[in-house]
């Protein structure tokens, strides 16, 4: 595709979404959805709010086109890099007990195919930038003292549009309204896939999806080494540690729903967990690839919570954090959906205290 085909594909997904938003939300609260493109030529997207808390919600979404470009180059690229097979041995040895996908496409028609992760890919980005909206992170962030506006920046490259440094309780309550919003993301992409797929196609979409996600975060990631995180500092985790609070809603989300029987879906639990640590784990791969990076730099791979360095410490205090300003959230959000938003089961609230 060229790019321009590409550029008309995100606008007629993204104003669709919108559209949707506006008739099912935004009119019965008397306020307005826009989207809009701007021509910033790297990775960006931004959360904007022209109205206050009290009054109707007249909230926007703006994405570079490059966004669509470069996602849409990153999933055709891989697409082509696991079809080639190239790396299959190492897969062997780490995927022993599971068939991994030997190509992501679901029909015979591949750019369909590549055209349909993108679409799940993009609409992640729209949803998280909507998830900041829609609880309101822009106002809270105010009351904290992150940044004097209320726009809510997010890009690949972090140092372009984020000069101030955060740290300390701003910084947490930054951290922890990303991970509100990939939350948000993540369940709301895997409620629409429900709606429109069943069967083969719901378990090949679903599949997709977790590489379109694993891409996106990896692109904001690079090929850095992981910093080890006890306190927050910055406006965002870590990618690799947004990568790792997503990947397991997927296997957590779809449990909770009796998909054999209403959407004739033959993947269990362990069958979603080895999809996702494969998509990851090739993601990563691929990324570094990608950068010219030899070798795999220390803990740059998908790993559990607890196994990754320092995380116990990190997640304690975006617990904390989130622990203060949810009942503050529950009073202004827009909309309610408790499966969308984040949460620490009773289980491991009890390993963090
Ligand atoms: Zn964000």
């Amino acid at each position: 595709m060229e790019d321009s085909e590409i550029i008309e594909l995100a606008t007629d997904v993204l104003s669709k979404v919108t559209n949707l938003m506006n008739e099912s939300l935004y009119s019965e609260l008397d306020g307005e959805l826009t989207t809009l493109w701007s021509m910033k030529n790297y990775f960006y997207a931004c959360a904007s709010v022209g109205s206050t808390v009290d009054e109707p919600p007249k909230h926007s979404i703006t994405l570079s086109y490059e966004t669509a470009v470069l996602l849409y180059r990153d999933i055709e690229v891989y697409s082509k890099y696991i079809e080639t097979g190239i790396d299959n041995e190492l897969f062997d040895q780490i995927f022993k007990d599971f068939e991994y996908p030997k190509t992501l496409s679901i029909h015979s028609d591949k750019e369909l195919s590549i055209k349909q992760m993108f679409i799940s890919g993009i609409t992640w980005i729209f949803y998280h930038e909507l998830g900041h909206l829609i609880q309101e992170h822009g106002y809270i962030r105010t009351q904290y003292n992150c940044h004097a506006s209320t726009d809510i920046v997010d890009c690949a490259s972090n140092d372009i549009e984020n000069e101030s440094v955060l740290s300390g309780k701003p910084s947490a309550v930054s951290h922890v309204t990303e991970m509100a919003a990939d939350y948000y993301a993540t369940v709301n992409c895997l409620v629409a896939l429900l709606a429109h797929f069943k069967g083969d196609e719901l378990e090949a979409e679903t599949r997709s999806f977790t590489s379109s996600l694993a891409l996106v975060l990896y692109r904001f990631h690079g090929i850095n080494p992981y910093e080890r995180t006890e306190i927050p500092k910055g406006t965002h985790p870590q990618p690799l540690i947004r990568l790792e609070q997503t990947m397991p809603l997927i296997f957590e989300f779809y449990s909770m729903i009796d998909l054999a029987k209403e959407k004739n879906f033959k993947l269990d639990r362990l069958d979603l967990v080895n999809i996702t640590s494969w998509s990851s784990f090739t993601a990563g791969i691929f990324w570094l690839k990608r950068g010219g990076q030899k070798g795999i730099p220390e803990d740059f791979m998908i790993s559990g919570s607890l196994q990754r360095p320092g995380m116990l410490e990190y997640h304690r205090v975006m617990l904390d954090i989130w622990d203060e300003i949810k009942p503050e959230i529950d009073k202004i959000k827009r909309h309610g959906n408790k499966y969308a938003e984040l949460q620490f089961s009773e289980q491991y609230r009890k390993i963090l205290r």
